[in-house]
C-alpha cells in the first residue's frame, strides 16, 4: 500500500512536464546586443509577460534571465542577458562575463540591434564575440517602428548580416510586428527535443525574483542616475492572505546620501516608488498587493562577490 502511494506521487510529479508531441521541437536562444536595444522587451513580448524588467538607462538587467515560450511545435528558452560593455568594475566585469558564457551555452543567438540607428562600434564588438563561435547567428533588427531613414538603415544592417552571412529579420518588440516571422526562423535552427519545462511556465525565476526586479526598475525610472546602479532589493517577506498579499522588501543602497534620495522629502520618493511598484506585482501575481520598502545603506556591496553572491547574482568564471 504504501508502495503503491509513493508510485503515484513520483507519477504525479512527472505530470507536470508532458512529454513532447512527434516533431516538437526545443532549444536554448540567448538574446545578445548592445544595452537599450529592447532585448527585454522584447523577451516580455514573446512569452506575453513581463518577467524582463525594461528602462531607456543603460545596464537595466543583472542576472541571466531565462523565458519561457511553449508553442504546440516548439518550446524556445530565451535567455536575457546584460548588455555587453566594458567593465568598470566588479560587478560590471561579472556582467560581462556571464554574457560571454551564455553566448556559448545556447543553440541559437539572437543578436539584437537598434534598427532606427546606424551600427556602432558596439554593435561590431558583439559581432566580433558572436561570430566567434560555431552557433548559428540571427540579426534581429528591432525598433523597426522607430526607422526614419528606412532603406540606408536596413542596407547597412544588411551588408552586415551578409558579411557573416547571418539571417536577418526586422521586427519592433513594442508593437509585435515582424515577431511571427522572427519565431519562425528561430524555430527552423532548432533540434526535435523535448519540453525542458512545464508547457504553462514563462520564466525559470521564482516569483520573488521578479517582484524584487519589479521594484528596482522603479527606482531605475524615479531616481536620478546615481543611485539605480548601486541598488539591490531584498524581499524580506511574502505573506499570503485570503484577500491580499504582503510583500516586505529592503532596498540596499551604499551612501546614505542615496538614502536620503531615495526617502525623498517627507517619504515622497519611496512612496512613489512603492506604489507604481506595487501596481506591477499586482499584475504579476494577479491579485491585491500590500507592499512596504525599507532602505537600508550597505556600503561597497558592489565590489564583493561574496554579497553578490548573497543577493542572488550568480557570479560565473
Ligand atoms: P535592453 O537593455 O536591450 O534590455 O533594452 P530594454 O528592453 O530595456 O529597452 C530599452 C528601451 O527601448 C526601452 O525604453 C524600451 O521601451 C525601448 N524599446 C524596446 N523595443 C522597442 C521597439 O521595438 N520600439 C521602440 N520604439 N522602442 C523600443
Ligand atoms: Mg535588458
Amino acid at each position: 500500500m504504501d508502495g503503491s502511494t509513493n508510485n503515484s506521487s513520483i507519477a504525479a510529479g512527472i505530470e507536470l512536464i508532458p512529454p513532447a508531441p512527434p516533431g516538437f521541437k526545443s532549444g536554448f536562444v540567448g538574446i545578445v546586443g548592445r544595452p537599450n536595444v529592447g532585448k527585454s522587451t522584447l523577451m516580455n513580448q514573446l512569452v506575453g509577460q513581463k518577467i524582463a524588467i525594461t528602462s531607456p538607462i543603460a545596464q537595466t538587467t543583472r542576472n541571466r534571465l531565462r523565458g519561457i515560450l511553449t508553442t504546440p511545435e516548439a518550446q524556445i528558452i530565451f535567455v536575457d542577458t546584460p548588455g555587453i560593455h566594458k567593465p568598470q568594475h566588479q560587478l560590471g566585469e561579472v556582467l560581462v562575463k556571464n554574457a560571454q558564457s551564455a553566448m556559448r551555452s545556447v543553440d541559437v543567438l539572437l543578436f539584437v540591434v537598434d534598427s532606427s540607428v546606424p551600427a556602432g562600434r558596439g554593435d561590431q564588438f558583439i559581432a566580433d564575440l558572436a561570430s566567434h563561435n560555431e552557433i548559428p547567428v540571427i540579426l534581429g533588427l528591432n525598433k523597426a517602428d522607430q526607422q526614419t531613414e528606412r532603406d540606408a538603415l536596413d542596407r547597412s544592417y544588411a551588408e552586415l548580416a551578409a558579411s557573416y552571412a547571418w539571417e536577418a529579420v526586422k521586427f519592433s518588440a513594442i508593437t509585435g510586428d515582424g515577431l511571427d516571422t522572427l519565431l519562425a526562423q528561430l524555430i527552423n535552427h532548432l533540434e526535435l527535443g523535448p519540453y525542458y519545462y512545464p508547457p504553462d511556465l514563462v520564466t525559470d525565476q521564482p516569483e520573488r525574483f521578479i517582484m524584487g526586479e519589479l521594484i528596482r526598475e522603479q527606482i531605475l525610472l524615479m531616481t536620478r542616475e546615481e543611485v539605480p546602479h548601486s541598488t539591490a532589493i531584498e524581499i524580506d517577506q511574502v505573506i499570503e492572505e485570503p484577500t491580499i498579499t504582503r510583500v516586505l522588501a529592503t532596498i540596499q543602497v551604499e551612501r546614505p546620501s542615496q538614502k536620503g534620495i531615495l526617502i525623498g522629502k517627507g517619504g515622497s520618493m519611496l512612496k512613489a516608488i512603492g506604489s507604481a511598484a506595487r501596481e506591477q506585482i499586482q499584475k504579476l501575481i494577479a491579485g491585491k498587493v500590500y507592499l512596504e520598502l525599507f532602505v537600508k545603506v550597505q556600503p561597497k556591496w558592489r565590489q564583493s562577490r561574496t554579497q553578490l553572491a548573497d543577493l542572488g547574482y550568480r557570479v560565473e568564471d
